[in-house]
């Protein structure tokens, strides 16, 4: 299903209007570029049938995804599960909330390899045989795991200091992993000037208008899974700010096309870590104006963007959508990663920690009714944030191996109730 459906660029602060090029901003005024669409084409192949009848990966709404031809690159990506949070909910005293679970998307667990399967199919077609990105450390694994994949060269920039999961996660596909002595927005400029001088196409950057639109695809799959309907509420993390508004871009190119049984009345809610916080400080303060962090000192690397390339776009959109934005301390992500595990059986990376406890907080401050429909995006795995849990898990207890001893642990453990089986008997 071939899709010409995506027209050209556009400046999001002008209008001015480019062709289908590795650019990200205007040459008039430095706006970011966001990719066209066709709706009338669009709406000539896209119905919800249709929909259904395709494989339940992110490709089943190509006309919506600016990739032209049979995507080259991550086939298998999305479709990851939506899944009714009950026992959260109880806990935390709400009635109706959903996991959109991306820590299992394929190959590399987490909601980057949508957009990297955009960008890189999109690099394809564009000719390039070098990619590259500048990586808080999904990035960097879903570039390196489809490169591979696609037999595309990689450069991976990162900030030096990441996690060894995502480092080794990088490493093993064969990519070029450069870590740099700086923070992310040091790799970012680095980046910049490298995709600038070279001519390779770096993924979230001279290809971050195709890049961006990847993230579209974790909104329609929450409207189809929830009976072509929007939630009053989604909480999703914010880094660069991206993911945010492309979820709310879906649900409204969706009732554009009219898939929708209902109006989109979604309030969008932003998720960040105190230790990196333009966003949610621009939203709380109502400057408009996003003032750059210039040192992020937070345990969820993977939001740590001091100055977000959509912050402003981002914080617009909650303020428009009736949303709110906050963010939490190390601690309060750590219990919240906690409290998923142990409620719902989903081990989160940091972020999906920063996700929750920010959904906790919203909740208390009334800003999301207990009668309302919550989705909570779970952007990345576990697996891959292991250091800050290592500290302040308990170790297994070791016994021999006899009966005995068994049973005289059972009496110790039994008279310690774990938060899970709190949690359970909140009504
Ligand atoms: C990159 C990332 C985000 C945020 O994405 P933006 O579109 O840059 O806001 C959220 N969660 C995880 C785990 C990420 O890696
Ligand atoms: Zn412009």
């Amino acid at each position: 299903m071939p899709a010409e459906t995506a027209i050209g660029l556009k400046c999001r602060l002008c209008g001015k209007t480019y062709p289908k090029e590795a650019l990200n901003f205007c040459t008039e005024d430095f706006g970011p570029l966001e990719v066209t669409y066709d709706y009338d084409a669009v709406a000539k192949t896209l119905d919800r049938d249709t929909i259904a009848s395709r494989p339940r990966s992110m490709w089943r709404y190509h006309e919506l995804l600016p990739v032209d031809g049979e995507p080259a690159v991550g086939r298998q990506v999305g479709g990851t599960p939506l899944v009714r949070a009950d026992r959260l909910a109880r806990a935390l005293g709400v009635s109706e909330l959903y996991i959109k679970n991306d820590a299992v998307n394929f190959p590399t667990l987490s909601f980057k390899d949508r957009v990297v399967a955009v960008a890189l199919s999109k690099a394809v077609e564009l000719g390039f045989q070098t990619v590259g990105c500048a990586s808080t450390g999904n990035l960097a694994n879903s570039v390196a795991a489809n490169a591979a994949a696609a037999g595309l060269e990689a450069y991976v920039l990162i900030p030096d200091g990441l996690e060894q999961g995502k480092v080794l996660g990088a490493m093993i596909y064969g990519a070029k992993v450069i870590a740099i002595d700086g923070n992310y927005d040091h790799v970012n400029r680095l980046c910049s000037q490298i995709a600038f001088r070279f001519g390779w196409g770096f993924v979230n950057v001279n290809l971050r208008p195709f890049y961006a639109e990847g993230s579209k695809s974790m909104g329609f799959e929450i409207a189809e899974d929830l009976g072509w309907r929007t939630p009053d509420h989604v909480v999703a993390p914010m880094a660069g700010g991206s993911l945010i508004g492309k979820i709310h871009k879906a649900f409204k190119e969706f009732e554009l096309l009219g898939l929708l049984e209902t109006p989109v009345t979604t309030r969008m809610h932003g998720a960040q870590a105190t230790g990196c916080n333009p966003i949610s400080a621009t939203v709380r303060s109502g400057s408009g104006k996003v003032r750059p962090v210039r040192n992020p000192q937070t345990i969820a690397k993977s939001l740590a963007i001091g100055d977000p390339a959509d912050g402003y776009f981002a914080s617009k959109l909650i303020v428009e959508t009736g949303g709110w934005s906050e963010d939490v301390e190390d601690e309060a992500i750590l219990d919240a990663m906690e409290l998923l595990a142990e409620t719902e059986g989903i081990w989160a990376e940091t972020a999906g920690g920063v996700t929750l406890a920010v959904a906790q907080k919203l909740i208390e401050q009334g800003r999301i009714g207990r009668d309302e429909s919550i989705v909570l995006c779970i952007t990345g795995n576990g697996l891959k944030t292991q250091e800050p849990l290592l500290e302040r898990m308990r170790r297994p207890v070791v016994i021999q191996p006899n009966l005995e001893e068994f049973e005289g642990l059972l009496e110790t453990m039994s008279s310690s109730p774990s938060r899970a089986s709190l949690a359970g008997s909140v009504a």
